[in-house]
Parts: C-alpha cells; sequence; structure tokens
C-alpha cells in the first residue's frame, strides 16, 4: 500500500513540474511515509527527520511532508519536526498546502501548481493517474482503510474504514496496463477479501470515517454485503478475461474472509498464479483472539487445507508476529505446529514492537528482544526447510520466468509462484520479458536455471 501511495504522490510532484533525484542530497521535497504496525518504523522516522532538520539548520531550503500510517500519538511527536502533514486520502490536497507553505518560506521553490490538476478535493485518491516506477510490475489499489482492528495496527485510525474503489475503476486501470505492455500487477487492499462490501450498501461515504483506538471492538460493522454476492470475484473474473500474457497477484487476504468460493475460483482463473498470502500472525488461539483475528488455529489449518485441495501447485506465504504480549514458548509452538503443516513458501516474520495508539500497546511488552530474536530464529528455520524442500521439487521443471533485474551481466526473475530465478542464457534478454526457464539447482531463497526458450 506505502508503494501504490507513493506512486500516487509522485504524480502530484510530477504534475506541479518537480523532478526527482535519487540522491537524498539532491531533493529540497522530502515525503516520508509511515508504517501502520511497527513502532521500529516509527523510531526510523526519527532519525532521518533529525538529520533533514540539522541540513534546515545549515541553511538548505527543505521541506519535510509526513503522511501514511500516522496517529495521533505520532502527530504529537512529528509535529514540531515535519513542515506538513497529510493525510493519504487528502493527498490531492498537496498542491495548495505546498502553496500555503511555500508563502512562508521562499519562493525560490517554485511551486507551480496551478496547472497541476489536483487542486484541492477536484479529485479524489483513486483518481489520481499514479507514476508508475516500473515499465512492466504496478501496483493497482482497489480499497483503501480497513474494517478489522487487529490490536497491533494503526490502519483502521489512521486510514479510516474500508473505502472499495468502484469495480469499473480498477478494470480500467488493470486493462490499460495490459494494452501498455504491463506483465504483472498486484492488486493492493488491506483486506482484498472484503472488498466491495461497502459499495453493496446503499450509503457510501465520500470521506473515510474517523474511528478511535478505544472504539468497541465486539460492534459490528454496519457494512454488509448482500448474500451471495462477491464483488471481489466479479472484480478478478472480469480481470482474467481481459486479453494478453500477464500475471495478477492481490495484497491482502484475511483468514476470516477467505471463501471456499474465491478458492475454487482461483484454480480456475488464467492470469492469476496460484499464489496465495495468507497472514497468519499466530497460530496460538489466545493469542489470536488478544490480537482480534477472529480466527483460530483449526479455522487456519482448514483454509489450507482447501486451498491445497483446489491448487495443489500453489505458493503460500504468509506473516508472523513473534514475541506478542504475554506470548509464550508453548503459544509460539502452536505456532511453529501451523507453520510445519502449512509448509509456506516464505514467511515474513516480525519481532512484536508495539506501535504506541494501538490497542496491543496497553498491554505491557514483556517478551525480551532477545526472546524474540531467539522465536524468529526457530520459526526462520522452519520456513528455510519447507521452502527449500519446495524449489527442490522444482528441479527440472520448466518455469515460465518473467525478467525483472539485469544486475552485474546476470538476469533474474521470477516464476509464477515469485520465486527468484538467476537465469543463464546467451543471449541479451529484456525486463519485462517472459522466457521459459529449466531450473538445475535450488537454494533455500534462488533457483537457478538455464532458459530454453
Ligand atoms: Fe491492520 Fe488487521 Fe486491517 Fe491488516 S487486517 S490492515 S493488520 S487492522
Amino acid at each position: 500500500m506505502n508503494y501504490s501511495d507513493a506512486e500516487r504522490m509522485a504524480a502530484i510532484f510530477d504534475s506541479m513540474g518537480h523532478t526527482r533525484t535519487f540522491d537524498e542530497k539532491e531533493a529540497n521535497i522530502f515525503v516520508v511515509i509511515s508504517c501502520s504496525v511497527r513502532e521500529s518504523a516509527i523510531l526510523r522516522i526519527y532519525g532521518k527527520v533529525k538529520d533533514l532538520k540539522n541540513r534546515k539548520d545549515t541553511g538548505e531550503q527543505l521541506t519535510t511532508i509526513l503522511t501514511g500510517c500516522v496517529l495521533d500519538e505520532d502527530r504529537k511527536k512529528f509535529d514540531r519536526l515535519f513542515d506538513l502533514f497529510i493525510e493519504t486520502k487528502d493527498m490531492p490536497k498537496l498542491p495548495g498546502m505546498l502553496r500555503r507553505h511555500s508563502e512562508f518560506i521562499s519562493e525560490s521553490l517554485g511551486y507551480r501548481d496551478t496547472d497541476s490538476g489536483y487542486q484541492d478535493d477536484k479529485v479524489g485518491y483513486f483518481a489520481i493517474k499514479p507514476h508508475y516506477e516500473s515499465t512492466f510490475r504496478a501496483f493497482v489499489p482497489i480499497s483503501t482503510g480497513c474494517d478489522n482492528f487487529c490490536s497491533y495496527c494503526a490502519v483502521p485510525y489512521t486510514k479510516g474504514r474500508e473505502k472499495s474503489r468502484p469495480l469499473e475503476e480498477v478494470v480500467a486501470e488493470v486493462k490499460s496496463l495490459i494494452e501498455n505492455d504491463y506483465k504483472e500487477i498486484t492488486l493492493v487492499g488491506q483486506n482484498v477479501n472484503s472488498y466491495g462490501n461497502d459499495l453493496n450498501t446503499t450509503v457510501i461515504s465520500t470521506e473515510m470515517e474517523e474511528s478511535s483506538p478505544n472504539e468497541d471492538l465486539s460492534a459490528p460493522l454496519e457494512m454488509t454485503k448482500k448474500a451471495g454476492n462477491n464483488p471481489f470475484i466479479d472484480l478478478i473474473k472480469r480481470i482474467d478475461a481481459i486479453p494478453g500474457e500477464y500475471r495478477v497477484y492481490f495484497y491482502s487476504n484475511h483468514p476470516k474472509d477467505m471463501t471456499d468460493k474465491l478458492i475454487t475460483t482461483l484454480a480456475e482463473l488464467v492470469h492469476f498464479p496460484h499464489y496465495i498470502h495468507l497472514p497468519l500472525q499466530s497460530g496460538n488461539d489466545e493469542v489470536l483472539r488478544k490480537m482480534n483475528r477472529h480466527n483460530t488455529k483449526n479455522d487456519y489449518l482448514r483454509l489450507v487445507e482447501k486451498i491445497r485441495q483446489a491448487m495443489p501447485d500453489v505458493n503460500l506465504t504468509t506473516d508472523i508476529i513473534v514475541g506478542y504480549p504475554g506470548e509464550t514458548d508453548e503459544q509460539l509452538g502452536d505456532t511453529a505446529e501451523v507453520m510445519r503443516k502449512a509448509e509456506y513458501d516464505m514467511a515474513f516474520i516480525a519481532q512484536y514492537s508495539p506501535r504506541s495508539g494501538t490497542v496491543s500497546a496497553k498491554q505491557e511488552d514483556n517478551v525480551s528482544k532477545g526472546e524474540k530474536k531467539r522465536r524468529e530464529a526457530i520459526l526462520q528455520e522452519i520456513v528455510k526447510a519447507s521452502v527449500l524442500t519446495h524449489n527442490q521439487e522444482l528441479v527440472g521443471t520448466i518455469q515460465r520466468v518473467l525478467i525483472d533485474e539485469e544486475k552485474k551481466g546476470k538476469y533474474y526473475g521470477r516464476t509464477a509462484g515469485y520465486k527468484v530465478v538467476e537465469i543463464k542464457t546467451g543471449q541479451p534478454l529484456k525486463v519485462g520479458q517472459f522466457i521459459d526457464v529449466k531450473i538445475e539447482c535450488v537454494s533455500s531463497w534462488k533457483l537457478f536455471g538455464l532458459q530454453s526458450s
């Protein structure tokens, strides 16, 4: 989501006539997009903005902007350090904000917002045409905000309740990307499985609703899905019907909302690789309850079984948090058990870091840093073993690979299951091109192969 937000933010700066630099020292406008879950990411912002403040103190003309997942607590900390704060949903207001800010500083930065097309409130966040960073890979937001209130996460408070982008608009952006030779598209939303639930209600708010960490978590959500209707399935079927060779991924799923119908649909689609990111967070029921995840260990394992039955070749990946307040060794054991059974192809394991302002931050962070590190290492070993086993099964197979990088004379690409392949070839290849590769050998994190077409 942050990557996609950055592409939209870049488009606004482009429209104002700014040019980009990849050298921080050259930049005179600096935007930080903050993280929803990890306090450690917030601490890194401190370091960064203090450096920038030092540069300003020596007379450099710099404007610093904070956006992303910013809780009230963060605002209090950062207000004096950043020049401007903007909520993601208000991105189109940025030119006006910069203009007003520039009136207080030098004219020499030359903000040119009058012809930006993004004047205050005339367009919404979704309507911003992003500056795609890549020529073959793009992220397409399908919703913003979230209704789930996981205890450790800031999103429902910072980005508001889930707001879905109209289906036709998503399909149009994806179609245009495919027509412009994009080969890999990722649909992004905090919980793609509940995409469109709000579109089915008669009241569609144009503004994201404000929420508070003190909100009653057990309160029923106002937005309900029409019986039998599943807008996310409608969306992916519409996208799948667009002709061409391309792949579409989506992030992120929530186990409590992944339906049997979605699983059987995915098994049949052509352009959606059998690749599913299914956050586990914890394999222990008590920890899951405290996290407000609304699924149990057995719910999760049943889901994995259904997915593997429908798509035996599926690549499953996950997110896990270790060291959640009060997590015991025994509870970690449940997570390890689920990991062994699920046989992931990748797990993003994070050491719990209390995000101040969230519900879980009110609980004592009582698992030590060293213990979190130890638990992470235990789980890393489990995932490493399952990835290696799966990779070894690919030796001798031909994989369709999308070339995504050339580095030091070597080509790298991704299989449909999103595994990195280092490719041997006797001819120049193009980034963004599909080729067939025969896999010759593997490690846990990489495949090695020879071009076969
Ligand atoms: Fe945050 Fe949970 Fe929503 Fe994900 S599903 S954005 S972790 S509240």
